[in-house]
């Protein structure tokens, strides 16, 4: 690289004298830059030459007592790294081709320099080396960068990608110049619109982000936050798109166990009292807005459970409270939401539902339960549940707490008829001091 203050400091070698006479005194006539020159005859004496002093550029004769026509360059090339102008007498385009292609960065004929030719073209050649330093290192940090990178022309043809793009895609660089992205890696699970959408924004000339799931070579998916800039000429018109993707399959993945273990319980997988409390407030809300719609609450409370983990073990006990949990799930419909409050609480939220598709509901789940074995060494285990039901349909029953209450009580007016009972909480309950006197179920 050359600082435009300091001298160029060119190694020229040629074994004619008169012929490097005309290059000193051609570069002594230049204006602007100072150049340094130091003449050798042959190539044999560069090594020698190289470790006295550092040089910008290399002034290279084809003819030289040691070396002629394009094998120098070649010779040349291995000896220095520096950018090499070639000087021969041959005026001949296709000779001046293959000096081009053998390596030179410029090639002038002898006594034919042209104005300031000399300075010109080591000024470009040292030019081009330093843009081609530049870009070398600008692709060596597009390389090392964990993210995936691809830019495409403005029709969305790749041009190039770096080595994230072909760890994270399975495609090779030659595999994917000339594709579309999308066609690429496309998993069919974004629509149209999402892929109009994007477009919209980045013909306008926006930066666009966002998270899509695409597939690999291999036929695997993998979810990735994707962002792509347009890249424009000095007239303002999109020449090129950058796209930069992160695989965020794994952060993905751990924000949904991180998810689950918030919202599950971990012994049953059913949901738990925070986000049973959560939806039914939020359904307690539905209703006081939208006053013709119902919904109602299910309390289940395991009968005798404690004797359960006396005779067969808590694991045994355990395994009890998953089954039970699965003929829940099992008997629930889909918009219901049904929870494990805790111990051996549970809940179900039925939204829609009257106090018949309740209680119906509510003499399955009870019948099921009643009806279900659980085999043990020590003899089969069987349990019942005592199930108690209330409407949600106070419009001022902020969160749902009058109806847990009702649920509660109903509950625990079947435990005390003699339990595996379902029981509809009643208006005809009467309360005093907080203790119910008289229960009644319909
Ligand atoms: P009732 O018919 O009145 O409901 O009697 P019960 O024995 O079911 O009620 P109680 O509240 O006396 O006992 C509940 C038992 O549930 C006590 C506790 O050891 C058991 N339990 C609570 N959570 C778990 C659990 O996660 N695993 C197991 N195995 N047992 C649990
Ligand atoms: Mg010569
Ligand atoms: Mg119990």
């Amino acid at each position: 690289m050359n600082n435009s203050d300091m001298p160029i400091r060119v190694l020229l070698v040629e074994d004619e004298v008169g012929d490097a006479q005309l290059v000193k005194i051609e570069l002594r006539q230049t204006h602007g830059e100072k150049f340094i020159i130091t003449w050798l005859e042959s190539l044999n004496d560069v090594p020698q030459s190289l470790q006295e002093s550092d040089f910008d550029v290399l002034l290279l004769d084809l003819s030289l007592s040691d070396s002629e026509g394009l094998a120098t360059i070649t010779k040349a090339q291995l000896l220095v790294n520096m950018p090499i102008v070639v000087l021969t007498g041959r005026c001949d385009t296709d000779f001046a081709l293959q000096a081009l292609e053998a390596g030179a960065a410029d090639y002038l004929v002898k006594g034919n320099f042209g104005f300031d030719g000399l300075a010109r073209a080591i000024r470009y050649a040292l030019f081009r080396a330093d843009m081609e330093a530049r870009n070398n290192l600008l692709v060596a940090a597009l390389e090392a960068a964990a993210s995936s990178v691809f830019i495409t022309d403005n029709d969305a043809s790749i041009k190039w990608v770096n080595s994230a793009f072909t760890r994270l895609t399975g495609y090779s660089s030659e595999e994917s110049i000339g594709k579309n992205p999308k066609n690429l890696v496309n998993s069919n699970l974004q629509d149209k619109d999402f892929y109009q959408a994007m477009w919209a924004d980045i013909l306008q000339g926006k930066h666009w982000r966002g998270e899509l799931i695409n597939k690999r070579k291999d036929g695997s998916l993998y979810q990735e936050a994707l962002s792509i800039a347009p890249v424009k000429d000095k007239a303002g018109k999109i020449t090129h798109f950058i796209g930069i993707n992160d695989d965020i399959s794994e952060r993905k993945q751990l924000e949904e166990q991180l998810q689950k273990m918030a919202n599950t319980d971990p012994l049953t997988e059913l949901f738990n009292r925070r986000v049973f409390l959560e939806r039914l407030a939020e359904e307690a809300a539905r209703l006081a807005r939208f006053k013709d719609q119902s919904a109602a609450l299910l309390m289940l409370d395991l009968d005798y459970f404690k004797r359960v983990n006396d005779i067969y073990g808590h694991s045994t006990g355990d395994e009890v409270l998953r089954k039970f949990a699965n003929i829940i799930r099992e008997t629930s419909r889909a918009v219901d939401l049904p929870a494990r409050l805790g111990g051996e609480e549970f809940a179900i939220l039925l939204s829609g539902a009257t106090k018949t598709d309740a209680m119906t509901l509510a003499e399955r789940l009870r019948e099921r339960i009643a009806n279900t074995i659980i085999p043990h060494k020590k003899g089969s285990v069987r349990i019942t549940v005592s199930i108690g039901a209330a409407a949600l349909l106070s419009t001022n029953d902020v969160g749902g707490d009058k109806a847990l209450n009702h649920a509660d009580i109903a509950l625990y007016t079947a435990k005390d008829a003699g339990r595996n009972q379902c029981c509809w909480f009643s208006r005809a309950i009467n309360y005093k001091n907080n203790s119910i006197l008289t229960r009644e179920h319909e």
